[in-house]
């Protein structure tokens, strides 16, 4: 059960001594009840008392570790329901599964997919994270086979699925494949235990299955007196209502009960026939709350707009995603390269870099520092005037980098035009209104009246 800010007042020296950096101790038990403070920022706190907060604040979601090294992935230690409230920490899993059915030629062909699937997008690479190798065979021999040529073969962590505690075991005496920690899954009510004797001895952390809820909470309590304290959670609904309630279920008696039984990380399977239904679910089961997916089918097509809903998900809705406000170049600019401005918003930014790249046309861009706010936005919030884009240009020198005193401007901001013209003394050029018109732009409009004056 949760202490209550009262409860954790009682075991704290009561001194209001400030050395926490609360103004009292009441103060800090209450920040310490809602998980916005560290016991060990109380200095004079007793060892008994650290010790019965420390069980009452450990995080209600455990963080569990797939991997290892910089490498690893961690999912789990959520705090919140909604994304609004604070944020999401630790960006889901994506696996791709891998059976081991496969023959050689099939699985050297799929590990060569898999491991092209990575993108760039506003400036960041993302990629896909596991393979999930599964003992669709049934057969020992051939799971041990696939998992150490997955293994060997490829740089991404692991996840062995097999209901056969035999089968797992033989997999991972392979040479080197315990210690890339993988993730063994499954246990289920007929084979945990020695499924978790194989983890406990290999120090990998446990999946765990069932089609109840009652069942899973009752198994991670078992396997933890096994010794066993990093689980996934799989709830094997009936479908995609029953997945998506089960998963918020479990998020749901984590935070709001403080239910430690269920406070795991989730694990979920996809396996629709439909290309498009497998990627809507995927997406479905990401919002909310899924820790794991493990995907049937891996189209690049499929796989990224299930990766960019992954990157929207785990940024910080509080804090808008932005570049460095500096002028970038773009291709081999010369003092005759147009030049352009944008805001430092990442989204803009790269929208803008990428229809400049598809130009072929070296140009500068200008990313103006709008704390991080589209044109548009910053240009309501008076964070984009003529004045901050002088200012930029001031900054960055461009002026002496160029043969031309051209500016080309967003289209959305041309009533800017005149004041900027005023402040800068440079002609203003009015641009596109969308990023996307950028290419055509640069090479008709520009080349017509920017670079012949
Ligand atoms: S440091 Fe400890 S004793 Fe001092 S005010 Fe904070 S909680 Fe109270």
């Amino acid at each position: 059960m949760a202490l209550t800010g009262l409860d954790i007042y009682k075991l704290l020296p009561k001194t209001n001594c400030k050395k926490c950096g609360r103004p009292t101790c009441l103060a800090f038990a209450m920040q310490l009840a809602q998980k916005k403070a560290n016991i060990d920022e109380c200095p004079d706190v007793s060892e008994q008392a650290k010790q019965t907060l420390g069980a009452a604040s450990a995080p209600p979601i455990k963080l569990v570790t797939i991997g290892a090294g910089d490498n690893a992935l961690r999912v789990g230690e959520e705090n919140v329901l909604f994304r609004h409230e604070e944020k999401f920490y630790h960006p889901a899993g994506v696996a791709v599964a891998v059976s081991d059915r496969l023959s050689e030629a099939e699985l050297d062909k799929k590990l060569k997919e898999v491991s092209a699937l990575r993108f760039h997008r506003v400036g960041t690479e993302i990629g896909i994270n596991l393979v999930a190798i599964q003992n669709d065979s049934g057969d020992k021999d051939a799971f041990a086979r696939v998992s150490q040529k997955v293994s060997s073969n490829i740089n991404l962590l692991l996840i062995l699925a097999s209901q056969s505690p035999e089968a797992m075991a033989q997999a991972l005496s392979a040479d080197g494949l315990a210690a890339k920690r993988p993730l063994l899954y499954g246990a289920n009510n007929q084979n945990f235990e020695s499924m978790a004797k194989l983890a406990k001895e290999k120090n990998c952390p446990l999946g765990v299955h069932s089609t109840s809820l009652e069942e899973l909470a009752d198994l991670t309590e078992k396997i933890k007196t096994l010794g066993v304290s990093e689980m996934v959670l799989n709830y094997q609904g009936n479908g995609v209502r029953d997945v998506l309630q089960g998963l918020t279920r479990l998020r749901r008696a984590a935070l709001r009960k403080n239910f430690r039984s269920l406070g795991f990380p989730t694990i979920t399977f996809l396996n629709d026939q439909d290309p498009y239904g497998e990627i809507a679910q995927a997406s479905t089961y990401l919002a909310k709350y899924a820790g794991i997916l493990v995907l049937h089918s891996y189209e690049p097509w499929q796989v990224l707009p299930l990766l960019t809903v992954r990157q929207n998900i785990y940024t910080d809705p509080q804090k808008p995603v932005q570049v460095q406000p500096k002028l970038y170049e773009v291709g081999q600019v010369t003092p005759d390269s147009p030049v352009l401005f944008t805001t430092n918003f990442s989204l803009t930014y790269y929208s803008v870099e990428g229809e400049v790249e598809a130009s072929r046309i070296p140009t500068y861009i200008l990313a103006v520092d709008t704390e991080g706010t589209s044109v548009l936005t910053a240009y309501s919030g008076d964070k984009l005037n003529e004045k901050v884009v002088a200012k930029a240009m001031n900054n960055t020198s461009v002026g002496e980098r160029l043969k031309h005193k051209k500016l080309i401007i967003p289209g959305l901001v041309a009533v800017m035009s005149a004041k900027l013209k005023d402040e800068t003394g440079w002609d203003i050029l009015v641009g596109p209104k969308e990023a996307s018109g950028l290419p055509s732009y640069l090479k008709t409009t520009w080349d017509r009246h920017g670079k012949k004056g």
